[in-house]
């Protein structure tokens, strides 16, 4: 028996998965600023889903599914990415034709692909992305790019590098892919044999090439700018200018072809090189696709997209320092002192949960130096002693674990003292301290800051 996970998968616990649910949270929300609403599809597809939808010529399809058959002898595939999935959800259930279009909906979940695990790509990793369908528009494409910075923003990204090209639509392709046959036919023979079969399939594919020597043979391809039609030149210059309007900077990058057949017109990247100067690759990608929606069998909606690389973002986020707060640990550790507080300690620490911070408590009798020893590896920020005497008198003593500095704590008004121990600039109180509320205690800290003026301000 093997215990390790399979090779290119990996547990998320903790702290870890904290994060990811923080960043999934991030992205949600700013996808519901937009109007998107949630869709949540299966692991498990028809295989045609993706090679029809997908592309038979894309890596994915090719070499990286998750494919077998089932005890039914049916085909099934585990989702290598969500966008053909979605859009067999949206034909499936004739979505088109029940709800208004545009159809604007947002997922998160694991995607599999059998790639050579690295820096950045495993075979099980999660995607989070939109999906906006039926409406044919530069601003469309737009909007949703610069949702997709708003939310790196929203992660707290000072920058990211927004890579934007044009694949053109139809026409443009045609003529393109031809310039490519010729080109490459020259060079084929000294190519790799996947490239060789890539001039078979889909000569644009090519340009995915990772081989080194391969690369620099597609360096001399003819440029893709170059055969851009009218309209959708046209068509790139008014994305571009849309999202210029907003302040959205961006590199125009002619190698940019993305990796799935169902693109047309816009294609962008958002990559970040972290602090530690680690490259994760692209955190994530997107782009207009024209035929996807009617090669799954509905109708001739044009739809545009984005996927973004949870694990990658998590990482350049945790290299960058802006998923420090984020840790698995609890506000408070309420520690009984003695067996006799014990229903003490028990029924303060509903009550903090009540108020809305995480708190536990031991639920045993133990020594005061191995309760603290448990509430740091706990990762508790605050520690709650509950003491006979002092509840006696009305209060408890509380401890900064970080600082441990100690103050008293009375019990009469302790869900404001403690929100204002863990959120102390929200909760500044308007007098500076200084209040005239005539509680006698005030001035010995009986409200931790928060002084009972009532002043709504
Ligand atoms: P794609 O579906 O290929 O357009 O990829 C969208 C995003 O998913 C990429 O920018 C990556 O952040 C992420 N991604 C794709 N493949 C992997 C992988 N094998 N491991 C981790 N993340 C991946």
């Amino acid at each position: 028996m093997d215990y390790t996970p399979v090779k290119g998968t990996h547990d998320i616990f903790g702290a870890e998965a904290k994060q990811h649910n923080y960043v999934s949270f991030v992205l949600k929300s700013t996808a519901e600023l937009y109007g998107y609403k949630g869709l949540e599809t299966p692991v498990l597809e028809h295989t045609e889903v993706f090679s029809r939808g997908t592309g038979e010529s894309s890596d994915v399809v090719r070499k990286e599914m998750y494919t077998f058959l089932d005890k039914g002898n049916r085909s099934v595939t585990m989702r290598p990415e969500f966008t053909a999935g979605i859009v067999r959800s949206i034909v499936s259930n004739k979505y088109y034709a029940t709800e208004d279009l545009p159809i604007k909906v947002f997922y998160h979940g694991p995607a599999f692909r059998y790639e050579r695990p690295q820096l950045g790509r495993y075979r099980q990793f999660h995607q989070f992305g939109v999906e906006e369908i039926g409406l044919d528009s530069a601003r469309a494409d737009a909007e949703i790019i610069i949702m997709a910075v708003h939310m790196m923003q929203n992660l707290g990204f000072n920058k990211v590098n927004l890579k934007i090209n044009s694949i053109g639509d139809d026409e443009t392709r045609t003529n393109y892919r031809a310039a490519l046959v010729e080109y490459f036919s020259k060079h084929i023979d000294n190519m790799c044999p996947d490239c060789k079969e890539r001039l078979q399939l889909n000569p644009l594919r090519i340009l995915d090439c990772k081989v080194p020597a391969d690369q620099e043979i597609a360096k001399g391809a003819p440029k893709l700018k170059d055969y851009l039609s009218e309209n959708s030149e046209k068509r790139f210059y008014d994305t571009l200018s849309i999202i210029n309007d907003f302040g959205v900077e961006y590199e125009i990058d002619d190698g940019l072809v993305r990796g799935l057949d169902y693109y047309s017109e816009v294609v962008f990247e958002i990559h970040a090189i972290s602090d530690e100067g680690k490259d994760y690759g692209a955190l994530g990608g997107g782009g207009h696709y024209g035929g996807l929606v009617k090669a799954l069998g509905g109708p001739d909606l044009p739809g545009v997209g984005f996927a973004m690389g949870m694990e990658r973002v998590v990482n350049v986020m945790n290299d960058n320092h802006l998923l420090d707060e984020i840790t698995d640990g609890v506000d408070f550790y309420v520690m009984p002192v003695g067996e006799d507080m014990l229903d003490e300690a028990f029924n303060l620490t509903m009550m903090v949960r009540s108020f809305g911070f995480s708190a536990e408590t031991p639920l045993a009798n133990g020594k005061m130096g191995s309760m603290f020893k448990k509430a740091v590896k706990r990762k508790a920020k605050f520690a709650i002693i509950v003491g006979g005497n002092e509840l006696e008198r009305g209060v408890v003593n509380v401890k900064n674990l970080a600082t441990q500095e100690q103050i008293e704590v009375p019990l009469h008004n302790i869900d404001r003292t403690l929100e204002n121990l863990i959120n102390p600039q929200e909760n500044e109180c308007c007098c500076g301290g200084d209040c005239n509320c005539e509680n006698e205690e005030h001035d010995e800290g009986c409200c931790g800051g928060h002084c009972c003026c009532h002043h709504e301000e």
